[in-house]
């Protein structure tokens, strides 16, 4: 399927040229004639499918046809770095648009908040909000929510996994009874259907995929002991004439040993996490999506959402906790068709782990060997080794995924499980 083929506006139309998509992705396909019907929507979809432009394109094709008046449209996401990256797929397919967006976040200066009270005040067309930050705004009582007609949760099984439920049924009560709402989510937890069931009305559902990577992701892994992990980091990207890779760690402090080791071995490594503050984090992020950073060394903050194109390789250092997340990290390679890498580290407490990766995405992940230089690995032998993590909550079946992703006292949206 063709875009033409929606018959948006030619306004819609010539912002989807300039950004060179030609054919709809599956979602957009499946997704975007629904929305223009205007009815309510459930969508199982991970990122990397194309979703934003799925909610955006029809969003913005009928606020050029109906006219606007104050805030139109409200997208809630989880986190400031989710609410930066539409706001900039918003300003190119908006560019021939007289649409105007904002993205609203919490976690920086008093500038940034009188920016943001400014916009909302005005009225931008699209505003993408974190909900704790939206909140902290609409309790001043400035923000006028009567004119919204589309309300849109994105990675909404993110949001309630950061503990936003409440916030986001505070957020709705502000809104119009008479508007469409559409959530998309990469799970469908029961949490998620009673939240759905709340505040759509007879939604139409869409399930794009079940939880796995990409098929383009040549997925590996290696069975090693802690010691040897930074020396494998090390080994295996000496020598790469890869221009764009991402080491994740769960924790801050093995985030920055890895990329103090890798930039002292001579590699263009920076690192991010919580203890950046906004602008620091957006600088690194810029520097890695202009390519003039090699290697981002990151904790969980930045492995959902986050849309950088063309990731060579992922490492992920340690196996994720939550079998969801290892699909996100590693969806950061081969997104929209191009292809990538993604190696996961295994020492003997994560066997159980990454065992329930595999059963996740119904794939035996191939295991290298180790160089022999680096010595003996740990055995992989799923029936021998139990976990050996403290698990709080751990998804799925039914389960909230805990992992500690609350919201920060004061509306912020950090997640909390980005430990020391
Ligand atoms: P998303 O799932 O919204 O994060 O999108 C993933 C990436 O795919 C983004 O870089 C989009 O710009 C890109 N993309 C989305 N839809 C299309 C399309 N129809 N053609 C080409 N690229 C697309």
């Amino acid at each position: 399927m063709e875009f033409k083929d929606f018959n948006f506006t030619d306004e819609v139309f010539d912002g989807l040229t300039a950004m060179r998509f030609e054919k709809a992705t599956p979602v957009q396909q499946m997704t975007i004639p629904i929305i223009m019907k205007d009815k309510d929507l459930i969508a199982c979809a991970q990122t990397g499918t194309g979703k934003t432009a799925a909610y955006l394109l029809p969003v913005l094709d009928k606020i050029v046809r109906k006219g606007h008046k104050g805030i139109n449209t409200l997208v809630l996401v989880p986190t400031r770095e989710l609410a930066i990256q539409i706001d900039q797929q918003m300003e190119g397919f908006g560019y021939f648009l007289d649409v105007s967006s904002t993205a609203i976040y919490g976690g920086n200066d008093s500038g940034e908040w009188a920016r943001q009270k400014n916009a909302l005040i005005t009225g931008a067309d699209i505003v993408i909000a974190s909900p704790g930050r939206l909140i902290q705004h609409l309790t001043m009582g400035y923000v006028k929510m009567d004119q919204v007609q589309h309300l849109i949760l994105d990675e909404a099984d993110r949001m309630l996994d950061m503990g936003f439920v409440e916030d986001i049924k505070q957020i709705v009560s502000h809104l119009p009874k008479e508007r469409q709402t559409l959530m998309f989510s990469a799970t469908m937890p029961p949490k998620i259907r009673d939240l759905a069931r709340e505040i759509l009305k007879e939604p139409e559902e869409v399930s794009i995929s079940i939880s796995k990577p990409a098929e383009g992701i040549l997925q590996a892994a290696y069975m090693v002991y802690d010691t040897q992990k930074i020396p494998l980091v090390n080994s295996l990207l000496k020598g790469k004439e890869l221009s764009s890779i991402i080491v994740f760690s769960s924790t801050k402090l093995k985030v920055k040993e890895i990329t103090r080791s890798l930039v002292k071995n001579g590699f263009n490594a920076k690192d991010i996490h919580s203890d950046l503050d906004q602008s620091e984090r957006e600088n690194v992020l810029r520097e890695f999506k202009n390519r003039n950073l090699q290697i981002l060394v990151a904790t969980d903050i930045i492995a959902r959402g986050i849309d950088i194109e063309k990731i060579d390789l992922v490492i992920n250092f340690d196996v994720p906790r939550d079998a969801e997340d290892y699909v996100h990290r590693v969806g950061r390679t081969a997104r929209a068709k191009t292809e990538g890498v993604a190696l996961t580290f295994i020492n003997e407490k994560e066997v159980t782990d990454f065992h329930s990766i595999e059963k996740l995405i119904e794939k035996d992940i191939f295991k290298v060997p180790l160089p022999a230089e680096l010595g003996e690995a740990p055995e992989y032998n799923p029936g021998k080794f139990k976990s050996g993590r403290k698990k709080w909550g751990g998804k799925p079946k039914g389960k909230p995924k805990g992992k500690g992703f609350r919201k920060k006292p004061g509306g912020g949206d950090k997640p909390k499980t980005e430990s020391k």
